[in-house]
């Protein structure tokens, strides 16, 4: 059996690519941060787990996983190796992982889901055989005891999938396919079970809690078992969860929420799958709509979960909710997404040089089996509105190819010069391509204007939840009210005067992170209020290890709008 990455789209191989600029930068503070993590919490569930906290091998599985590709930015494996062999050395003789109760409950269920994944990351980078012979260890578990139902939150049991077809690709062996079909058959996007209607142990819905995260891991791996079999059911199911989470959970900034009741409250693990399915359901169809998506999830989500430390969170909200970090699998499972992302910003059709994402990076891409040196740099100019990518080629290509260059939705149209002559033009979305006889030295450079756009009405997912609220974007970056530049004002009691017809004139952009916009304060008074990038939000948590409340200045993104003299004010109770 054999994963079919079909022929269309050609994803650069894993260390390629290194980032500089923006996303580089977010990656080294994720790393830095993990370093500090390998603390008394990281092994506390495989050494000492009690009631609340048992989920065996999740953290350092999800460590190790992360780790080991953080690891190829920095050359530097010593500390994942370390903390991978002492994963193994925690595994049960019958394969599996946790030790806490007479069973392994939901919890451990979950755990080793992530377990598995973990080992497999890290033989990906390594090819470690002890971490090989571990996965397998835990692969025959699975094929033994994989427990089809459960009566907690049985969402979670599907979470090995993407894992047991990783292995049985690896492998070649039958029984892993198998299982991972019983895995999948049973699991809630077949089902199409999204949230149960009863409550349980802690509040929970039972059985089936409506973990956004479980149903993205699961969905993500029914798209590896498609890619595997070809059986249109598994990839209906990930469209079904698609177009389920798109209508009901869907927030402004691409985040998808923790649970799927609560699209205020997201979290980093979810927000991370769902830039993982768009990315993957992107090279499957080849549909431009799952990368404009992606890029969106990145920026606007995955930017704005990061605190200062380098941290993920869950619980955060756009609305000013900033959430608290959460050690244990977010700032693990954000960074991972990250480096999947950084594969995906030059993947394409094998013969042509692609730019899909726009980054700051240098590398080497595979054109026509056989490589060409490249170096991208970005640059925003407010003055002129727009975004310029600038893409050297280096040694490798001195031939003909195309180079295509993705026109995203946010631009709506490109200029692409070739050594400061315009080449070609796009007038909508989509990809605008040049081909020739190419010299090493040559520069392409792209131009895309950044345009302001105003989101008249609050929505989740496709339903309108308050028409009177606006959202601002800047090109492809969502804008928030902030306190740092509103520090006069309480943000609550602020509104917007935007017209109605052609909003958008009205946004002044001083800076590329940094617009203003007419508004009210809380006595009727007009006011210039100030809107930086909703990604700025940073903020700092109030410990490192497990989930830690954070701290970071008031924001919102969705804010009043109307042209009224003044906001009504209640009766006089002095
Ligand atoms: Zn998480």
């Amino acid at each position: 059996m054999e994963a079919d990455h079909s022929t269309r789209i050609a994803i650069t191989p894993l260390g390629s690519i290194s980032v500089s600029g923006g996303l580089g930068e977010r990656l080294e503070r994720s790393r830095a941060h993990l370093v500090r993590l390998d603390t008394d919490d990281l092994r506390r569930e495989l050494v000492e787990p009690d009631a609340a906290w048992h989920w065996g091998a999740d953290y350092m599985g999800r460590w190790i996983g992360a780790m080991a590709y953080l690891g190829t930015l920095t050359d530097d494996l010593t500390q994942v190796h370390r903390v991978a062999k002492e994963l193994i050395s925690h595994q049960r003789p019958d394969g599996s992982f946790g030790s806490y109760g007479e069973d392994h409950d939901f919890q451990e269920w979950f755990g080793m889901g992530r377990g598995l994944v973990g080992l497999l990351d890290y033989h990906a980078v390594t090819a470690d055989p002890d971490a090989l012979a571990a996965a397998c260890r835990l692969g025959d578990y699975y094929v033994e005891h994989y427990p089809e139902d459960g009566a907690l939150q049985i969402e979670v049991n599907a979470t090995a999938l993407d894992g047991l077809v990783t292995l049985a690709v690896l492998t070649q062996e039958e029984r892993y396919l198998d299982v991972a079909r019983r895995v999948a058959d049973s699991s809630m996007p077949m089902r199409r079970l999204w949230a149960s209607t009863d409550f349980g142990y802690r509040g929970l819905r039972i059985p089936v809690a409506g973990a956004v995260h479980c149903h993205l891991l699961t969905g993500r791996g029914l798209l590896d078992l498609f890619e595997v079999t070809h059986e249109d059911r598994y990839l209906e199911a990930v469209l079904a969860l698609y177009s389920h989470l798109m209508d009901q959970a869907i927030s402004v900034n691409g985040a998808v929420g923790e649970f799927l009741m609560g699209a205020e409250e997201s979290e980093t693990c979810s927000d991370a799958d769902w830039l993982r399915l768009n990315l993957q359901l992107w090279r499957v169809t080849d549909e431009a709509r799952y990368l404009e998506m992606a890029e969106h999830v990145l920026l606007n989500a995955i930017f704005f979960d990061q605190t200062d430390t380098g941290a993920f969170t869950y619980r955060r909200g756009v609305q000013g909710r900033p959430g608290a970090s959460f050690d244990a699998c977010c700032s693990n499972h954000g960074p991972r997404a990250m480096v999947e992302a950084v594969s995906y910003a030059f993947a394409g059709p094998p013969d042509s040089l692609s730019v899909n994402l726009f980054l700051d990076a240098r590398g080497q891409v595979v054109v026509d089996g056989s490589p060409v040196e490249i170096e991208t740099t970005t640059r925003h100019d407010s003055d002129s509105h727009s975004l310029a990518l600038r893409l050297t080629l280096g040694a490798g290509a001195d031939r003909s190819f195309p180079v295509r260059l993705r026109v995203p939705e946010w631009a709506g149209s490109a200029t692409a010069l070739v050594n400061g002559s315009p080449a070609a033009h796009a007038e909508t979305p989509g990809i605008v391509a040049v081909s020739r006889q190419w010299s090493v030295g040559d520069v392409v450079e792209i131009r895309f204007p950044t345009r302001v756009r105003v989101v008249r009405g609050q929505t989740i997912g496709r339903h309108l939840t308050d028409e009177r609220a606006v959202a601002v974007f800047y090109g492809p970056q969502l804008f928030c009210l902030t306190e740092r530049l509103n520090p006069e004002h309480r943000l609550d009691l602020l509104r917007l005067t935007l017209p109605g017809s052609e909003p958008e004139s009205s946004v002044q952009v001083v800076a590329p992170d940094r617009l203003e916009v007419p508004g009210l304060g809380p006595d009727g008074a007009p006011l210039t209020l100030g809107l930086w990038p909703l990604s700025s939000t940073g903020g700092s948590p109030n410990g490192i290890g497990r989930t830690h409340p954070t701290k970071a200045n008031y924001f919102k993104v969705w804010i009043p709008n109307g042209a009224v003299p003044a906001l009504a004010v209640g009766p006089d109770r002095s």
